[in-house]
């Protein structure tokens, strides 16, 4: 962590200032960000990022993309955020974490930092667990259950208690559809899918409609 006003050089250590134009709030300024950069830039492979809720959104495969890069500087906004010229003379990537504004980067840096760093070779004890997760595939992770086999009157899926690996991995490829289709219908427009994986959509979109027939059929029964 470095602090921007090492790279100050008044009375003050100023680094925000006035708007031109007038309006609310105060506006960092360019010289001790582009000093600060200069000072920590390590050669060419460094990557400036700048966290800003107008940037680009952040995304799994942004992490990922990130995860094999060498160096990172990411670059934390305050009051009315950047001077403009910050980010576009550090050629930086511009990068939100969500259609929300926070009061400053250092949150979603954290974020960054956090979904970038467990990509990285031997962050996480195993590195299978994020190759599963939601979005890697591009889809949401199938649900996860752990012991004990029933709880409250509910049950673990039967098939994960099988010991039979080839059914355990479809079914949780077929759950990891469904449920993407269910909370997110925009992933699964995107998701690049197997010949497998359509089979698996075609046999969720049949229990679904069957599921909502038996619902209307209810309906008119009680009704
Ligand atoms: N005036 C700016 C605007 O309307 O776009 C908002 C500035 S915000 C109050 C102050 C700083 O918080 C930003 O410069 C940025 O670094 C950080 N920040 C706030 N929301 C963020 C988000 N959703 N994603 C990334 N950074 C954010």
């Amino acid at each position: 962590m470095h602090d921007l006003r090492a790279w100050t050089h008044d009375r003050h250590r100023q680094v925000d200032d006035e708007p031109y134009g007038g309006g609310a709030g105060m506006v960092l300024k360019p010289e001790p960000a582009f000093e600060a950069v200069d000072a920590l830039r390590r050669g060419p492979h460094t990557r400036v990022i700048v966290l800003s809720p107008q940037g680009l959104p952040f995304s799994q495969a942004m992490a990922e993309a990130l995860a094999r890069e060498e160096h990172l500087i990411l670059l934390c906004g305050r009051y009315e955020g950047f001077d403009d010229r910050i980010p576009q003379g550090l050629d930086a990537l511009e990068l939100s974490i969500g259609d929300y504004v926070l009061t400053g980067g250092e949150l979603p840096a954290l974020v960054v930092l956090d979904a970038v760093a467990r990509l990285i070779p031997g962050v996480l004890g195993d590195a299978a667990s994020a190759q599963a997760d939601s979005f890697a595939t591009g889809l949401l992770e199938y649900p996860q259950y752990t012991r004990p086999p029933a709880y409250r009157g509910m049950a673990v899926p039967l098939v994960l208690l099988s010991g039979d690996h080839k059914a355990i991995a479809r079914w949780r490829r077929k759950e990891a559809i469904r449920r993407t289709r269910e909370r997110r219908p925009d992933l699964l427009a995107r998701a690049a899918l197997s010949e497998l994986d359509r089979e698996l959509l075609a046999e969720v979109e049949e229990e679904a409609a069957e599921k909502a027939a038996a619902k209307n059929g209810k309906r008119t029964t009680d009704g």
